[in-house]
């Protein structure tokens, strides 16, 4: 089968390695020149790193990550610890693969080569438009010509056109903005970043660092509630004094962080409502532009590469010729698993943000009573998540 893939992000470039990888024949074509994926870093649970190493790509990916020791979370003003939970070996222990942090553009980047080393062809500058579907294929409408296939995926993110096919929705937006920046550990005190993820939990906003480029970077991101967004853009340059502004009164370890980050941006963060339906008898959607989700699980490119997955290997173990059967089941394993996780992150933030301190404080006791006495309980609320494994079976 001939497979257009629309969409080089971290999931059309993740479905061609896995559809390559099942037999298939991929074609990627991406609308930009790929020259501006972002400096930010992101972290990729051991659910996704299961099914990159599947695909190959171990050596690589260590080679770029950073493997944090544990998640921290503390308090906004005072740096009390609430919670410690144990990644680094605890996670290489029980789901078999790492935690890992790194940069997007070192992680885009490994793909790619990936891809190139496979003969995948990739064609960049070229949307794709729309496609018409037959009983033989699928004619896909792209800037470089009109091209024919057994099977389109509409990997093209957040604001994909495909996905208006499905569903006439809008990105909505979720009344909350994202800081976005990385700053040299050279340039901060000693110590004051720990090898770990830590999360500042705090009144309508939290803080999330972590290491990326084995250690010699902090990538941070700093998600603060704002009623409305007002740039045209989704993505724009922001003040590092506006950052400030927004922790002002928090823990003076937060501020000398965001004092040292120079050049920011902020992403307004929106999402997709859950779609009954993503898939027809040649088309498909994957990733951000099936089930744009909050990042506070840091899940988004995890389902993507999920998605990329499941998708390949039941298209590689379908009954019938036609795809049409095997991507209605692809999306049936898929909505269940992402809808949960979609979830799952929008309560995340809801209990990074609480506003009242009574709240605050019975948040506090329960996650750090649960982490203190019943570690392994603790521990284990996360096996659904991250101990996920698609590639010993998803059925
Ligand atoms: C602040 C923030 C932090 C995050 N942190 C994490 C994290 O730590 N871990 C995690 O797993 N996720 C994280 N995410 C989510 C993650 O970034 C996304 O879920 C992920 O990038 C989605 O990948 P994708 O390939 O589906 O879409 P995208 O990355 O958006 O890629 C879509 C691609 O399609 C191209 N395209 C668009 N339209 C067309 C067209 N018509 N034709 C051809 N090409 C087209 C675009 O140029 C782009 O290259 C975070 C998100 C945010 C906002």
């Amino acid at each position: 089968m001939k497979i257009v893939i629309a969409g080089a992000g971290i999931g059309g470039l993740t479905a061609a390695l896995a559809l390559k990888n099942s037999g298939f024949d991929p074609e990627i074509h991406e609308r930009s020149d790929l020259a501006s994926e972002s400096g930010a870093g992101i972290q990729l649970s051991p659910n996704a790193v299961k099914v990159l190493f599947a695909l190959g790509l171990r050596k690589p990916l260590q080679a770029v990550g950073f493997e944090p020791k544990a998640v921290r979370l503390r308090s906004f003003s005072s740096a009390r610890l609430v919670a410690y939970r144990p990644l680094g070996l605890f996670s290489a222990n029980r789901y078999g693969v790492p935690y890992l942090h790194l940069r997007r553009e070192a992680l885009h980047e490994v793909l790619r080569t990936a891809v190139a080393e496979r003969g995948i062809p990739l064609v960049t500058g070229s949307p794709v438009h729309d496609c018409d579907e037959t009983d033989a294929g699928v004619e896909v409408q792209t800037g470089s010509g009109t091209l024919r296939g057994d099977l389109l995926v509409a990997a093209d993110g957040i604001h994909s056109n495909l996905r208006a096919r499905f569903a006439e929705d809008e990105p909505r937006f979720t009344g909350m903005v994202a800081y976005r920046a990385v700053v040299a550990t050279a340039a901060l005190p000693a110590k004051l970043v720990e090898p770990t993820a830590t999360v500042w939990m705090g009144p309508g906003r939290h803080l999330v660092h972590y290491f990326v480029d084995q250690g010699e970077q902090v990538n941070l991101v700093a998600v603060v509630e704002s009623d409305a967004w007002r740039e045209e853009s989704w993505r724009t340059p922001a003040e590092a004094s506006e950052l400030l502004a927004a922790f002002s009164g928090w823990h003076r370890k937060v501020r000398t962080l965001l004092e040292a980050a120079g050049d920011c941006h902020k992403w307004a963060l929106f999402e997709r409502p859950s779609l009954p339906r993503w898939s027809s008898a040649r088309v498909t959607l994957l990733g951000d532009a099936a089930h744009a989700m909050l990042p506070f699980l840091a899940q988004g490119a995890a389902m993507a590469i999920e998605d990329a997955w499941v998708l390949s290997r039941v298209l590689e173990h379908r009954e019938e010729e036609a795809p049409a059967t095997a991507l209605t089941q692809y999306q049936q394993l898929r909505r269940l698993r992402t809808n949960k996780v979609a979830e799952a992150s929008r309560q995340q933030g809801e209990m990074f943000h609480l506003h009242t301190p009574g709240a605050r404080l019975a948040r506090d006791l329960r996650l750090g009573i649960g982490c203190r006495l019943l570690p392994e309980i603790a521990m284990a609320q996360y096996d659904w998540l991250h101990g996920y494994d698609p590639v010993r079976g998803f059925r």
